[in-house]
């Protein structure tokens, strides 16, 4: 390995260059679990930390924020395309209720007339 700061040689696991004494730092992988995350609050540092120890599988951690924003949510957490792919789902949904309203509306009438008048209905 070689010194950060003049850059010569440095035995490995040195903890200061012989050369011009600065500190080595010890090479160490990069940290995992929560320090990774120190940017961000305790609670996904905690959350993220434990998703770390087995990464390979995914996990899940109920989310009440998620659970009620929805497509926001996954927007202010800087996920746009999911947060624009979740909002077209809920408007899709939401239309797909509107299209019932609709049918409602409109052969709601019929479908009472038929099981009043002849005793069955479509379905
Ligand atoms: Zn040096």
């Amino acid at each position: 390995m070689y010194c950060p700061q003049c850059g010569k040689d440095v035995a490995e696991g040195a903890q200061f260059c012989p050369h011009c004494g600065a500190a080595v730092p010890p090479t160490v992988p990069p940290p995992r679990g929560a320090d990774r995350f120190a940017y961000l609050p305790e609670y996904w540092r905690t959350v993220f930390g434990k998703f770390d120890q087995t990464p390979a599988r995914m996990q899940t951690r109920w989310n009440w924020p998620a659970f009620f924003f929805g497509p926001f949510w996954y927007l202010v957490k800087g996920m746009p395309v999911k947060g624009a792919l979740y909002l077209l789902i809920v408007v899709g949904t939401a239309g797909f209720g509107l299209f019932l309203a609709v049918y409602a509306g409109l052969y709601g009438a019929w479908d009472y007339y038929l099981k009043e008048a002849r005793g069955k209905q479509l379905w």
